[in-house]
């Protein structure tokens, strides 16, 4: 794959050269996590033109995070003409993902206001081999939240949905997923529901349903792919709702994904080391509906 510089954008300055420091050491992004970000998939088509995957969705989802930390967004036509701007200097066919970050900015010069930034890069093309292995399928190990399914309910200065720029919690249960020889993490909360994955939503099919995890009382983050999916399977007549799935009920379910908009669908293949039912042409159904198919 050719190394690709990532872009990078700053809302107010315009595209800058990636060596540009955009962030300084009192940024309460940076020294306290105090702020949210949102990611998303972008396509480079063989014509050369890159073209973003759901923007609305991901620029909707990240005005709820600002909102709920009380941290004021720039304007969506602010951030779509920077992200613009951004796209139009990458023209290798492949995938890249889109980064905005917004943080509550700067603790010795508050009047600056919110650190709004846009990171750009380039991930190669989508049948490489990485990208290829994640999509036929992933060992998953399951890793306590600590938490019950409710915990979220009435509580929220837990912020949950809100995709914070706290995620030391998410990339260490990805450690330890990879410490017991497995690809990725399936949460489960303390009373044996199966939440979502640190970078993922989750869905099953069990009854002939597609079930998701609820996102109110759990305060896991509403996935965009996994309402995409929702949306497209009731539309072709498939049973499609938010149901709490015990983890004890997977072994007898058709299929389980971990679902996000980068990597799409991937099939769960293994949880602690158990098989689970594999049917590709469910995945198949499943990557179309997200649109990766
Ligand atoms: N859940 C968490 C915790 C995530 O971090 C992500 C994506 O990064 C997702 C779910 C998937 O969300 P989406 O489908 O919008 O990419």
């Amino acid at each position: 794959m050719a190394v690709v510089q990532p872009v990078v954008g700053v809302v107010g300055a315009g595209v800058v050269d990636a060596r540009t420091p955009v962030i300084t050491a009192d940024d309460l992004g940076f020294s306290r996590g105090d702020g949210c970000f949102d990611s998303l998939r972008v396509l480079i088509g063989d014509d050369g033109v890159a073209r973003t995957e759901g923007l609305e969705a991901h620029l909707a989802r990240l005005a709820t995070s600002a909102d709920a930390l009380g941290i004021e967004s720039p304007p969506t036509y602010a951030w779509s003409e920077l992200i613009e701007a951004m796209l139009a200097s990458l023209h290798t066919p492949g995938e890249g993902t889109l980064k905005l970050i917004l943080t509550r900015g700067r603790e010795w010069l508050p009047q600056a206001g919110p650190t709004a930034l846009v990171v750009l890069t380039y991930r190669g093309r989508p049948n490489d081999e990485a990208v290829a292995r994640a999509r036929r399928g992933v060992r998953v190990t399951a890793l306590s939240s600590g938490r019950p399914s409710d915990a979220f309910l009435d509580a929220p200065w837990l912020l949950g949905g809100v995709k914070t720029l706290s995620y030391a919690i998410n990339v260490a249960a990805q450690r330890e997923a990879r410490a017991r020889g497995a690809d990725d993490v399936l949460f489960i909360s303390t009373d044996g529901y199966a939440l979502d994955g640190p970078t993922s939503g989750f869905l099953a099919v069990l009854d002939e349903a597609l079930l998701t995890t609820p996102t109110e009382g759990t305060g896991i983050l509403a996935s965009t792919t996994v309402q995409r999916i929702l949306a497209a399977a009731r539309a072709d007549g498939m049973p499609a709702r938010e149901e709490l799935i015990p983890v004890s009920e997977l072994s007898r379910a058709r299929g389980a994904w971990l679902v996000s908009s980068s990597r799409g669908p991937a099939p769960i293949t293994e949880l602690d080391g158990r098989q689970l039912a594999l049917d590709p042409a469910l995945t198949q159904r499943i990557a179309r509906y997200a649109g990766f198919a």
